[in-house]
């Protein structure tokens, strides 16, 4: 089964509810490639998830940040998976870097059941917003690792299926080349998810 490209839009702890309605406006009178051979999710704060849900094009998805590992109840200023689901937003990122270094976050929080579920993000913790961007061989080189240790510890099936994005750096300069190689299969993007460019980088699956 060919992996679809995917583009991830990290919009990490930026905007106010004008500049994400600018965002959004941007978003969605963009011509970019189809849903056939792109999937796009934008990931806001928490508190516009609503706001971009109702305003973004239906072809774009919507990711939270962040969710708590356990079900609802006592655990003030946590959002649970299950209010995801029935707020209907499909996606949530976990285990983001900057969360492990500056929440405590471990390897226990974010166990895997349903492999055909997940992206997996390779972000070198020196390129996150900091403008130096692994090489297109650096990339490759470690996804093809990541795959392998899928097919080692999980299955053949699950390391040709499952998709590996690169993120750190990522821009409508350095995309195309990066999303060139054989197991680079779409970018978490951060800094750039924020300006027009990001459109460029959607482009980047054609
Ligand atoms: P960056 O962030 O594109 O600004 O480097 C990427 C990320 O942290 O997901």
């Amino acid at each position: 089964m060919a992996r679809k490209f995917f583009v991830g839009g990290n919009w990490k702890c930026n905007g106010t509810a004008e500049e994400v309605k600018k965002i959004v406006n941007t978003l969605n009178e963009a011509q970019v490639p189809s849903q056939d051979v792109v999937e796009v999710v934008v990931s806001p704060p928490y508190v516009f998830l609503p706001l971009v849900k109702s305003t973004l094009r239906s072809d774009f998805h919507v990711a939270a940040q962040n969710c708590w590992v356990k079900k609802g109840g006592a655990f003030t200023g946590e959002v649970s998976a299950e209010m995801l689901v029935n707020l209907d937003i499909p996606w949530v990122i976990l285990g983001h870097s900057e969360r492990r270094a500056l929440l405590n976050e471990s390897n226990e929080v974010d166990r895997v059941s349903n492999w055909s579920k997940v992206v997996i993000a390779y972000e070198p913790v020196w390129a996150i917003g900091t403008g130096k961007v692994a090489s297109p061989a650096q990339a490759q080189e470690v996804h093809d690792e990541l795959r392998k240790w899928l097919a080692k510890n999980v299955s053949a099936d699950v390391a040709a299926t499952t998709r590996i994005i690169y993120g750190g750096s990522v821009n409508g300069g350095n995309c195309k080349e990066l999303g060139g190689q054989t197991d680079v299969d779409g970018f978490l993007v951060g800094g750039a998810s924020l300006k027009p460019e990001f459109i460029d980088i959607i482009k980047a699956a054609e």
